[in-house]
């Protein structure tokens, strides 16, 4: 068995099975089973099955939440969030999946329609940070457009996938097509990729892992969506709007205790605004509360020792190569919890010679760094191998619709610091990976076009 521990105090909060090889054969032969079963199950009822989902979900906000938090570490409010995040996945998934439709056309007299398939039986891998939200992509687009799925959630976080699937089945959708299997990552990888009746694989993590997972893939040419990790900009102009620029701040960087993907990792701020913003961040950035996500607080623990250690080394290394900490800087010692809650961190004059300008640093840490021209902060902003997400923030219009036409990344948020929606894809460019969630779009990955031309 695994044990889960709850990041914030290190007690076991559940355990899960330690899937074995032969087990995820099994997954993976009913799946295969279930799949002509489930494509050829009727859209509407599909649909239907997806939007009861959504409803178990929504009845089951706050326990979830709970889970999600103890297992997680988040503050609950942000647990509540996650759960309506995730369930507006199945909505929209349940809704497009009515309007995917075949197109036909008649060329030279022969009658050509294009099928949309669904692309057959579907493995994900999902990471720890947003437990629900990460697997409810992929589960709702798979399922609503008829492909069966074999998942794998994190290590860290097993229970509330487990806990999906069980509202899955609950919803209506048969148990030999949807599978949830915990266990060692490396073992269970293998068996996937190993198994040719698997035609696709989503997966959300890092970038370094989804390289390795690509290499996989080539051997046998398995279609692939990688999610990816980030380095988010954001860069402040002169005529923002200083309070606006401050509140988009401290959701983007300090939701989640900055272990976000789109978390923005290096924030650009022009100069006639720099001393003022600096100062309002820094006031509101310090008295962020840390402590137990069940306490009403606005940081909980980061996930695990290394996350910590990792986000001290970033915050060393920032200093030991001339930038100068303002608010934080170290981490906060509270009784009766694990070591694991950095304190919220500003840092001034950080620059790309840093590694918290390279890799991300996943926790609340805010690199800042001045600049005079809208250009140089572009080609700043860009100056990464990732393109997740990037900020703006201006009163602008022109401007911000300017640069974010130049931010090479996959989402850009004006003076929005939740850029991501269910309705609308998701997802990067660069090394931040390939393929597309939410929206009509995100039921693409799922399918395949096939064309069938009829001469008569
Ligand atoms: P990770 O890459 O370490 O792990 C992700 C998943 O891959 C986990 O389920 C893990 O068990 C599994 N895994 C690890 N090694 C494997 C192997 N050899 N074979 C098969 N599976 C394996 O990432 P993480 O630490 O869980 O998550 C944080 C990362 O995820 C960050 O880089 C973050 O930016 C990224 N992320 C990206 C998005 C996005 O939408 N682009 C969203 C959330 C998180």
């Amino acid at each position: 068995m695994l044990e889960v521990l709850d990041p914030a105090t290190d007690k076991v909060v559940g355990r899960v099975a330690k899937a074995t090889r032969r087990e995820v054969d099994a997954a993976l032969d009913a799946a295969s089973a279930a799949q002509p079963r489930w494509a050829a199950t009727d859209a509407a009822t599909r649909s239907e099955t997806v939007a009861a989902i959504a409803e178990g979900l929504r009845a089951e906000r706050t326990p979830l939440a709970r889970l999600i938090t103890m297992e997680q570490g988040k503050p609950l409010t942000e647990s509540e969030a996650e759960v309506d995040y995730a369930a507006s996945f199945f909505e929209v998934a349940s809704r497009e999946s009515l309007r995917l439709g075949d197109q036909g056309l008649e060329v030279d007299g022969k009658r050509v329609r294009v099928e949309h398939r669904p692309i057959g039986p579907t493995a994900a891998i999902t990471p720890w940070n947003f437990p629900l939200a990460m697997l409810a992509k992929k589960t709702a687009a798979a399922i609503a457009v008829g492909c069966s799925q074999v998942v794998k959630p994190a290590e860290q976080t097993p229970l509330t996938a487990v806990r999906l699937g069980e509202i899955a089945v609950a919803a209506g959708v048969p148990r030999d097509v949807l599978h949830v299997v915990t266990g060692e990552p490396e073992e269970i990888g293998e068996a996937l990729f190993q198994d040719v009746r698997l035609r696709k694989l989503s997966f959300t993590g890092s970038t370094e892992i989804g390289r390795l997972l690509l290499t996989k893939a080539a051997a046998r040419v398995l279609p692939l969506s990688l999610e990816l990790g980030g380095h988010a900009p954001l860069i402040v102009f002169d005529d923002a709007n200083l309070e606006a620029a401050v509140e988009l701040t401290m959701i983007a960087k300090f939701r989640n205790g900055g272990q976000t993907c789109v978390a923005p990792n290096r924030i650009l701020v022009q100069s006639g605004i720099h001393d003022r913003y600096v100062d309002a961040l820094a006031e509101r950035a310090d008295r962020l509360t840390s402590g137990h996500g069940f306490d009403a607080v606005d940081l909980g623990p980061v996930i695990d020792d290394a996350a910590a250690s990792k986000i001290q080394h970033h915050i060393d290394d920032a200093i030991e190569h001339g930038g100068r900490v303002v608010v934080g800087g170290g981490r906060r010692t509270i009784p009766g919890l694990t070591d694991r809650f950095p304190e919220p961190t500003i840092i001034l004059d950080t620059g790309p010679e840093m590694r918290c300008w390279r890799e991300e640093t996943f926790g609340p840490v805010c690199p800042i760094r001045r600049f005079d021209r809208e250009i140089e902060a572009i080609e700043l902003a860009n100056r990464t191998p990732y393109g997740l997400a990037g900020y703006v923030s201006t009163s602008s219009e022109d401007l911000g619709r300017r640069v974010a036409r130049a931010l090479d990344c996959g989402i850009v948020g004006v003076n929005d610091p939740r850029p991501a929606i269910a309705d609308v894809p998701f997802g990067g460019v660069k090394a931040s990976g390939f393929g597309r969630e939410g929206g009509r779009l995100g039921l693409d990955d799922y399918l395949v076009p096939v064309t069938v031309s009829e001469v008569r």
